[in-house]
């Protein structure tokens, strides 16, 4: 007689309901695992066996065999290890075979018995709900899995699972972790001084749009870049849901605390290219996936490798970072915003200590890294000049992130309203907004049309760049509180377009000079 009871195998964010199978056949004493267990899970076997041991159970004397079907799904982790424990308990008679019937299991066994932390307890039980079944879960997840809202059921041990389904001692369901609604994000009144890359960063922020900051050392870009989610309206109850379950697979949450904080993620320049956009064994989510609804802050930029930085591209123009394994591919969602920040050249490129000793080839080679088509996709070019003491002995700033939030939150709500009824894989905001969509929300002024054309002619842009100057347009008219976009509107976006005046970057992007007006 066969057992069965459910679990999950995960692909991407997707739980995929496996179907463990548990027979006792005569003959010899072994154990098989079979439907594509990878190696982690044909070592479930002895975490199960020392399990059992140490609750004074033995494995019966029959060969076991586990099948794990779908077949061609393949099985990859340790969380199979409680489902397969618990369907073999059901076909020794430990436990009775209708008790764990519409329940579906994840966990990763102990040697004593105890159940260990598993990553991706939340859209398991998100499918275990859309399945109308309660998720059985080691107790440290439970906080986590109990926000799909269904039944959790979180055990600290396997014999407080047996007990529970015994009916001797039942497990109470577990309740959703804390809601972080604020946590201490650093505030825009620390710097002082760069009004140009404030206003640059509160456009960014208002539309979504990609920035890169380039300055010397110690002129406040990785501070401004840390105060932008502060700036971001808080993760809706969707994105909130989006982000959790793909935190929830690379083992982010802690304690089962979400927060509605929009992620920040700062990769270092060394990270791989699996870091970037996920991979590995497990084909685990990349800082592109886990800054998804959030900020992806890359600093030293011409630092990191050309192939990781090129990898991005995808992303940034998809929302989505495939990775592809032996026979197939896993998809996670990844619609960050990209703030990266540079210093002019190798040297530092700034005054003092940090200035250039070898001349304009040193910055030209050092942004040389640099794919065109990856600054292609950069919305807003800004200039972070050295802090000077004058400024570090003005006053603090009037204006802090407090008011600028409150502009952003104004201008999103205007694209909230234009963009209502985007498909569900774009945001409603201008950096999403596709070239047709785009042409009638931006409602150009004669004056405005006149400027991007002829600075696009001149400056021969890209489709993209052209579109990329449009949307800027539209959030800088947004924040101004204008239904249509001016031409004051538009020759702001296209400054922003232009490389910095200190740097010598690619000739793939024009210099303020070479647009003649
Ligand atoms: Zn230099």
């Amino acid at each position: 007689m066969i057992s069965r009871i459910t679990t999950f195998a995960f692909e991407g964010v997707e739980a995929r309901p496996v179907d463990v199978q548990v027979q006792l056949s005569g003959g010899s004493n072994n154990f098989a695992i079979v439907g594509l267990p990878d190696k982690s899970v044909r070592e479930s076997q002895d975490r199960v066996r020392a399990a059992f041991q140490s609750l004074g159970l033995s494995l019966p004397p029959d060969r076991v065999i586990v099948n794990l079907a779908p077949a061609d799904l393949p099985k990859e982790g340790s969380h199979y290890d409680l489902a397969i424990a618990l369907a073999i308990l059901a076909a020794i008679g430990a436990l009775p075979r209708d008790s764990i019937e519409g329940v579906a299991v994840i966990g990763e066994l102990a040697l004593d018995g105890g159940l260990a932390d598993t990553a991706g307890a939340l859209p398991a039980a998100m499918a275990a709900e859309a399945m109308e079944m309660a998720l059985v879960c080691p107790a440290s997840c439970g906080a986590e899995a109990a926000w799909s809202g269904g039944t959790v059921l979180a055990a600290p041990s396997l014999i407080a699972l047996i007990n529970h389904f015994n009916g001797t001692r039942h497990i109470m369901p577990a309740k959703p972790g804390p809601l972080l609604d604020g946590v201490a994000v650093p505030d825009l009144r620390d710097v002082k001084g760069q009004e140009g890359a404030k206003r640059a960063l509160e456009i960014a922020a208002a539309g979504g749009h990609n920035l890169l900051m380039i300055g010397p050392p110690g002129s406040g870009k990785s501070m401004l870049a840390q105060r932008l989610p502060g700036l971001l309206p808080p993760l809706s109850a969707r994105e909130l849901l989006e982000v959790s379950q793909v935190h929830s697979i690379a083992g982010l949450l802690q304690r089962g605390q979400l927060s509605r904080i929009r992620p920040f993620r700062a990769p270092h320049h060394s990270a791989s290219m699996a870091a970037m956009v996920g991979g590995g064994v497990k084909a685990k989510p990349g800082e592109a996936s886990m800054a998804h609804h959030g900020v992806l802050f890359l600093d030293e930029l011409p630092e990191f490798s050309a192939q990781v930085l090129d990898s991005l591209r995808t992303p940034l123009e998809n929302g989505e970072a495939v990775i592809s394994r032996a026979n197939r591919h896993v998809k996670y969602p990844s619609r960050f915003q990209l703030v990266a920040a540079a210093n002019p050249c190798k040297c530092g490129g700034g005054p003092g200590a940090f200035a250039c000793r070898k001349g304009p080839a040193c910055q030209a080679n050092y942004f040389s890294r640099i794919s065109g088509p990856f600054l292609d996709r950069i919305d807003l070019f800004v200039d972070a000049a050295p802090v000077t003491a004058a400024d570090l002995s003005l006053p603090p700033p009037v204006e802090g992130t407090a008011e600028a939030a409150a502009r952003v939150a104004a201008a999103r709500e205007v694209q909230a309203k234009r963009y209502g009824d985007a498909p569900h894989n774009r945001r409603p905001i201008n950096a999403d907004a596709l070239g047709a969509d785009l042409e009638d929300a931006c409602r150009l002024e004669s004056g405005a049309r006149a400027l991007v054309v002829k600075a696009a002619e001149q400056l021969a842009l890209s489709a993209r760049a052209y579109h990329r100057i449009l949307k800027v347009a539209r959030t800088i008219a947004d924040l101004d509180g204008a239904t249509s976009v001016a031409r004051v509107h538009a020759a702001e976006a296209l400054t922003y377009r232009f490389r910095p005046a200190q740097s010598a970057m690619p000739a793939s992007l024009p210099s303020r000079s070479s647009l003649t007006t």
